[in-house]
């Protein structure tokens, strides 16, 4: 029985791709301590945190328990100016952290495409940004982090103190537990600005040719793809790469404040757009356009780092554009040695098939880290796909694209990989339930995702 006092809330509630939509009953603790009261006073009703509600699919959703929200965890505790560590809630988002240290010369290691993610969120998919090649994943910036278990118990981890609760939690999609505290490495800088570079492939294997001549000079890399491109342009794309400016770079306006940048407006989308408007005639017409706006090989820039590393950012509410139906994001990476077989043979289904993606973005990723995280060394695409007739069969089919050539799928953007599926990606997934099983035996922390997957605490391996 789901408890309903007054102070929880009933409400519709989705990730940001609007699918699935799930009733759910919402608690938002103001104070770390009321996070402990919860875990231990609800022990038959299952919990799962949920950040800022950015991962796209059903990981901070709990149909059969409580959604604990962590935006009261908002607290910077303390700064050291020498070496950049960071001491804050989990519930701090990058979006805050940009707005106190950017001007102080301190940047996030690594950041996601979107600044609206808490720290909490960030961890628990051990998210991955333009740099992984260089500097691996969120988790490689954590010195620490405190956790509340399942018993009540608060522990503290890090990669050498109980180190295996630490590569559990990373990419553990908070079924470990809540993490309340954080121990963050920023990165320092000396301007506000990226210096950008952009680059035009005319097909694949120019794409890849780039991203692997020009990453040694660039610590940033990313490619829009044209996915519906066909035969000898397929696959083409535009590289984006670029540098933290240095102050001699930047002209003298800009020299004037190196730290500070201008907020722009940001835009609304006003309200659900019509399912079919985004269809293989309108991406193919937009995708046409996009890569002939950029008329020469390659442009310079120096452009502000809001405007590089978050240009979605700018359109509130763009998940809109998709219908009343939502959508998912597919992204799957694929090991360095199959990349280029198996990129080629998913585009060539989505040009042929017409499951045109109005975004896709295609990555270089670096080391694997947590044994759930999903980067590997390899390249990885994303691909928005609408929620319509005909979806489900076809990511299965990209689904069998991915595991013949030694890839995975994202968790975070997923809401429909099946069991065996998953099982066949993730092969450390044994070792993360052992400790899962160990900490949480009675799968107090559960959300739709794990029992879509079914990865649920074994009883068998407590005794372990
Ligand atoms: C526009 C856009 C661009 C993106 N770009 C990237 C990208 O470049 N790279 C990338 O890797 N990801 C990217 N993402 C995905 C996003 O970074 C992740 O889904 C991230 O986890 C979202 O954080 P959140 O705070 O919104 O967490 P939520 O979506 O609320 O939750 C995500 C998971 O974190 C868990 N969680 C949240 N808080 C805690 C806590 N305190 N303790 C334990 N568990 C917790 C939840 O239970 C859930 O399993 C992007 C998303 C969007 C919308």
């Amino acid at each position: 029985m789901l408890s309903k006092s007054p102070s929880i809330l009933e409400l519709e509630l989705s990730g940001w791709g609007r699918y699935p939509v799930i009733k759910s009953y919402l608690q938002r603790p103001e104070k770390i301590s009321s996070f402990s009261e919860i875990v231990q006073e609800s022990k038959d009703i299952s919990v799962i945190p949920r950040g800022a509600g950015r991962s796209y699919g059903d990981a901070a959703l709990n149909p059969k328990g409580h959604t604990i929200l962590t935006e009261r965890l908002n607290r910077m505790l303390a700064f050291d100016q020498q070496t950049g560590i960071l001491r804050c809630e989990a519930g701090v988002t990058i979006k805050e952290i940009l707005e106190v240290f950017a001007p102080r010369g301190w940047f996030p290691a690594v950041t996601p495409g979107t600044k609206f993610v808490t720290i909490g969120g960030a961890i628990a998919f051990d998210v991955h940004g333009k740099n992984h090649h260089l500097d691996g994943a969120f988790s490689r910036h954590v010195k620490s982090l405190t956790l509340i278990l399942a018993s009540g118990e608060v522990v503290e981890c890090s990669s050498q103190e109980n180190s295996d609760l630490f590569w559990a939690t990373v990419g553990g999609m908070g079924l470990t537990g809540i993490i309340t505290e954080v121990e963050l490495a920023l990165c320092p800088i000396q301007t506000a600005y990226i210096q950008s570079h952009k680059l035009k492939a005319n097909n694949l294997d120019e794409a890849i040719a780039l991203f692997t001549e020009y990453e040694p000079q660039y610590q940033y890399s990313v490619a829009w793809i044209d996915c519906l491109a066909s035969g000898r342009s397929l696959g083409r794309s535009i590289l984006m790469l670029g540098n933290h400016a240095q102050v001699d770079e930047l002209d003298s306006k800009q020299r004037n404040q190196p730290l500070q940048i201008q907020s722009k407006p940001r835009f609304k989308v006003p309200f659900d757009l019509p399912a079919g408007l985004l269809n293989r005639y309108t991406i193919s017409t937009f995708n046409g356009l996009y890569f002939a706006r950029q008329r020469s090989r390659q442009v310079q820039s120096i452009i502000d780092y809001d405007s590089f590393f978050y240009p979605l950012d700018f359109l509130w509410d763009w998940n809109r554009l998709y219908g009343k139906q939502g959508f998912v994001q597919y992204q799957f990476v694929v090991p360095l040695e199959t990349s280029r077989e198996a990129l080629l043979k998913v585009l060539q289904l989505c040009s042929h098939k017409g499951w045109g993606s109005f975004l896709a973005v295609l990555k270089r990723l670096g080391s694997h880290s947590g044994w759930l995280s999903f980067p590997m060394p390899g390249y990885t695409l994303a691909l928005d796909m609408p929620v319509k007739p005909g979806i489900w069969e076809f990511l299965e089919q990209l689904d069998q694209i991915v595991i013949q050539y030694g890839g995975r799928v994202y968790l975070a953007k997923d809401a429909r990989l099946s069991p065996e599926a998953f099982r066949s990606m993730y092969p450390s997934f044994p070792k993360w339930l052992e400790v899962k099983s160990k900490v949480d035996p009675y799968n107090h922390f559960s959300s739709a995702v794990s029992r879509r997957l079914q990865i649920e605490s074994i009883r068998e391996l407590v005794q372990v």
